[in-house]
Order: structure tokens, then sequence, then C-alpha cells
């Protein structure tokens, strides 16, 4: 397919969502305001509330027959899976010098102060910056918070060659193209910053990338991902394990409710029922494609009282947890040894959804949307977030581009030409996004429908010598 042919075809179902949430919103907040005074009224808009839902869902449901039928879903497949082979065998090529002793490096300290999704996103990070600098990543792993043997222990060595830290010259980020061996400080102190950070994509998988997916930096994320998680036998036995004694069947959405020490601080609270109709708008999408018997339901949460919670508030959905390794509230217990096995099986599960209902400003679900991508061509639509839009901590600025023109300045809103660039601060899931016009320096809310994504695209080198 060409490529603005996959665009169009991804634009039109997530603006088709976009319209709804505009017109959802706006309805339910006509009802609030008069609904009371004028009970007819009140009817009618709800009449107009549940038809109108229903035609949202069937033209989302004909956006993705469109995907289905148009012959392009071959393509697709084998796409998805050259441009997965080329990384993964690239990034094999980095972690495994034939000789070890005059190998660059560049070390990279797993023991960030901060919680395992986290903790991934920053060895995702050092190894993005040594695939730009082609330098063999070393990962510092002994006395890991969430394990004290280190990395090794649960998943397979980096490098099959190379693991030693030795080199005959060294020195902190940046160095020089000379120095042996460079040590990365964490993204939030890195400077010079090179341009290998998130959200820039190589250059030279960019246009395929590009017509593939419709997030490609999440692909790309999912790529570093997908080397690194590579489990140890034990480690895939027992996730193996957890899978049959939780009973994880299909259809299934993944649902992570992050409390505790997150809400109030970095991120507001959200009720389970929030969640829950999230869960019930993707299955009734689902049941135009095919019969749901069981609205089944994946559980992750650091909070115990939550399972309890929906038990008893959804006694008609199936609901899987993960209740056999203690989750105590104290936030000592959950950035240690005793919480690793249940946090990678709640990342595992969630992954493993056909859809993820969460809110992106915890790294857990981040890291579980960005490990979906391995399972499917373009799984950049299957999720729905509360709060954030996706993002990956440390990033530079975010922006999209105006593609049509807002006169907002009756309404207080943002206004645009097609062509402005604007820094995207959020998406407020009611029709419009917040924003920065870099033109015009005015901050403000927009049609989130009128602007598309820029792509960020950086060079990296060509690894020309791995043959692809
Ligand atoms: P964030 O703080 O939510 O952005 O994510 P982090 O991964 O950096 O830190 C949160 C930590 O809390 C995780 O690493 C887990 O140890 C724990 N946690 C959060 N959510 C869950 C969950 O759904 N299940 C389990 N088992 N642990 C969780």
């Amino acid at each position: 397919p060409n490529t603005q042919y996959e665009l169009l075809r991804r634009r039109i179902g997530s603006n088709t969502q976009e319209f709804w949430y505009f017109i959802s919103t706006e309805l339910q907040n006509l009802r609030n305001q008069f609904g009371d005074i004028a009970p007819d009224m009140r009817q009618s808009i709800d009449h107009i509330l549940s038809l109108g839902a229903e035609h949202k869902t069937s033209l989302i449901h004909d956006v993705k027959e469109l995907a289905e039928s148009d012959g392009y879903s071959t393509w697709r497949e084998l796409e998805a899976n050259d441009l997965s082979n080329i990384v993964q065998s690239r990034l094999k090529y980095i972690q495994n010098p034939p000789d070890c002793k005059s190998a660059k490096k560049l070390v990279c300290n797993l023991n960030k102060g901060c919680g395992y999704g986290c903790q991934l996103h920053h060895v995702v990070y050092c190894f993005m910056v040594a695939y730009g600098t082609e330098r063999t990543l070393i990962l510092k792993s002994k006395g890991w918070r969430y394990n004290k043997g280190g990395w090794d222990s649960i998943f397979q060595p980096i490098s099959d060659t190379c693991t030693d830290i030795a080199g005959e010259s060294g020195s902190n980020w940046p160095g020089t193209k000379d120095t042996q061996v460079i040590t990365l400080p964490i993204i939030d102190s890195i400077s010079p910053r090179p341009p290998y950070l998130p959200l820039s994509v190589p250059e030279d998988l960019a246009p395929r990338l590009i017509r593939l997916h419709g997030d490609p930096i999440v692909w790309w994320v999912g790529q570093f991902l997908k080397y690194l998680l590579r489990p140890q036998e034990k480690t895939s036995a027992f996730l193996q394990e957890a899978m049959s004694n939780i009973g994880f069947k299909r259809p299934i959405v993944g649902v992570h409710v992050r409390r505790t020490d997150k809400v109030g601080t970095e991120a507001a609270f959200h009720s389970i029922d929030e969640y829950m109709h999230a869960v019930n708008e993707y299955y009734d999408q689902l049941e135009l494609k095919q019969p749901v018997e069981k609205r089944r339901v994946y559980l992750a949460t650091d909070d115990p009282k939550v399972i309890q919670e929906a038990y008893s508030k959804y006694p008609h959905y199936e609901i899987l947890a993960d209740t056999t390794i203690s989750k105590s509230a104290a936030v000592s217990t959950r950035y240690s040894e005793s919480s690793l096995n249940g946090i990678i099986v709640d990342i595992h599960m969630l992954s493993m959804s056909d859809y993820l209902v969460c809110t992106f400003s915890s790294q857990v679900c981040r890291v579980a949307y960005e490990i979906m991508q391995n399972y499917y061509p373009d799984a950049s639509d299957k999720f729905r977030s509360l709060d954030d839009i996706y993002y990956y901590g440390g990033q530079n600025p975010h922006n999209r581009v105006a593609v049509l023109a807002h006169d907002g300045h009756n309404y207080g809103e943002l206004s645009m030409q097609p062509g402005d660039l604007i820094g995207v601060a959020g998406n407020h899931w009611n029709g419009y996004s917040k924003g920065k016009n870099l033109r015009t320096k005015q901050i403000g809310l927009y049609p989130s429908f009128k602007v598309k994504d820029k792509v960020e695209i950086a060079k990296f080198p060509a690894y020309s010598d791995v043959g692809n």
C-alpha cells in the first residue's frame, strides 16, 4: 500500500473516536446543565447519546474491516517481521563484538532509584544511546533492588561475548569517539543530549515505520524491550505457570489500576468504574465482530483492595488477577526483591491482553503497551489511557503539525494555520488537546482532529555490515 493510504486509514479511525469524544462530552454537559429543568430534553439527549455511540462503534468497525479486506494484511505482517529482524540483528551485532578487550563500551547502571518500569525505561534509553554510538552496552546490575543476583538471574544476558567493564580509557558521557568505556548518567541529567533520545526514530527505517505503524516511537522502544526481556528458562516456565494458574484466555482486556504512592503525587485518582466504562466500550466494539460470551478482564494493581472492589462491584465479569503474590501497600515492599515476580507477571499479562485500559502516567502500563507492539504489526490503537498520552520519560518535546486551520479567538481556544507546529501537552479525551503553537507562542486547547503527529527522525548509524 502507499503510505498515504495507510495514514488515512488510521486517521479516519482515530478521528472517528475523537469526533465521538467531542459530541458525547458536549451532550453530557448539556444534559447536566438542563436535564433537571427540562426532563423531555434529558430524554432526547440520552437517546442521541445511545444511538450516537452505536453510530461510532459501527464506523470504527467498518474501518477495522477495511484493514482486513484491503488485501494488505499479509504485507503488514511480513513488513513488521522484516523490520523487527533488522533491528534485532543489529542489536545482537553491537552486543556481541568479536573482541571484548578492544570493543567500545557504554556502561549503564540498572540501579536507578525508581520502580521496575522506570528502571526498564532507563535501560532502554541506555541501549538507544549504545545503538546510536555503536557501542556495546554493559549493564551493571549486581545488587539490583528487585533481585540481588542481578539482571541475568531473570533475563538472558544482554551479551554472550562481552560483559567485562574494563577498558584502556574511560570517562563519563560524552567522552570522545576514542574513549573506550563511557559511563552514562540518567536521562534527566545527560548533557550534551545526543540526537538518539526519544521520540526520535532512525532515519533509515523511518519511511517504512511511518507507513506500517501508528506511533513509530512506541514500536522502536518495543524493539529494545524485545531484545532485553528475553527470559531465562526458569522465568519463562514461571510465566507459563502463572498464565495457566490464572486461566488467561482471550478475549481479554488488561486493566492496570495504579494507586498507593502514585495518587496525589504524580497522578490523579480514577475510580474502578472509569476503567470498566472503557472496558465496556471495547467489548461493545468487539461484539460487532464476534459474539462475546463473557467480558473478561485481567486486573493488575499495586493496591489489593482494588481487586476485592472489582470482584464485588462487577460480578458478571470474569476478572482474573494475580492474588497468589502478596501485594503489600507498603512502598518498601513495592520496590524490593519480594515484589519482582508480581510485577513481572502483571506486565506480562497486560502486554498479552487484546487491549489495555490504564493511566499512561504509570510506567508499568507504558511498558506493557510497548511490549504489546511486538505481538502485532501495529498495536498503537489498542489502549485507552485515563490520563496522559503516550510519552517517554526524559523525552524531547513532542510536536504535532496543524493540518486544518483553527480560529479559536472567540472561544478562548488555540488558533492555528496549516503547517504550524504545536507542542502537545496532553489530550483531554473530550475532543480537545492542550498545546502551544510554536509560531505564535499561544497556549491553549485545540480540536484534536486538526493536527497530525510529527514523527521525529534522527540520523543513526547505518549498520551496513549487519547485512540487512
Ligand atoms: P510508576 O511509578 O507507576 O510510573 O511505575 P514504576 O514501575 O516505576 O514503579 C511502580 C512500582 O510499583 C512497580 O515497579 C511495581 O513494583 C509496583 N506496581 C505498580 N503497579 C503494579 C501492579 O499492577 N502490579 C504489581 N505487582 N506491582 C505494581
